[in-house]
């Protein structure tokens, strides 16, 4: 998939949430209807037979989480943060910049040996897909990979990811 034309539908929006952070919103990439199947299959041709299982991070994470689930005919498992999912849950904090966070995820959802494919839409420090990696080792299950649509390069997260997995993404600043 053409990197160049996926960052055409990717907005930049300085100084959101906060001054400095240049936001990346994949959100227009929704209104190209046509572009949908090639991001997907983009997103899943480096793990196609290689994982049983496709877990999302809550919330960007769902909405190409679950296409990238489907075209490799796997189940899709979403990680929510805490509070929101109303079975037994296992749960894992992780810091931010200021204060902490806390995932979760049906534990009931996930077997032991079960080869897991980390989705979110972004990477930044790489600390949400650590803590995701770190829930699932909780429930005995092996992360396979990460995948991303964008990862902030300069931030250089994939090295940290490396201890845990090998990460994939489709557009990099
Ligand atoms: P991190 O844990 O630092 O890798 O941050 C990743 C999470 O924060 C993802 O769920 C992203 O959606 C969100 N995020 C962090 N930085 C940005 C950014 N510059 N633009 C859009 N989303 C971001």
């Amino acid at each position: 998939m053409d990197e160049n034309l996926l960052k055409k539908h990717i907005k930049e929006v300085p100084d959101f949430p906060k001054p400095g952070i240049s936001f990346k919103d994949i959100t227009p990439l929704l209104s190209q209807v046509e572009l949908y199947p090639g991001i997907i299959e983009s997103l899943a041709k480096p793990w196609i037979g290689k994982v049983d299982m496709v877990v999302g991070i809550e919330s960007r994470g769902f909405l190409f989480g679950m296409g990238l689930a489907q075209f490799l005919k796997v189940p899709f498992v979403p990680i929510r943060k805490k509070g929101k999912l109303p079975r037994k849950t296992i749960s894992q904090s992780y810091d931010l910049e200021y204060g902490s966070a806390t995932i979760e995820i049906h534990h009931e959802d996930i077997k032991p040996g079960t080869r897991v494919l980390i989705h979110d839409d972004l990477l930044a420090t790489g600390g949400t897909a650590i803590a995701a990696s770190l829930l699932l080792k909780k429930a005995e299950a092996i992360t396979s990979g990460f995948s991303f649509i964008v990862d902030l390069e300069f931030l250089k997260a994939t090295a940290k990811l490396q201890e845990y997995a090998s990460s994939h993404s489709l557009v990099q600043y």
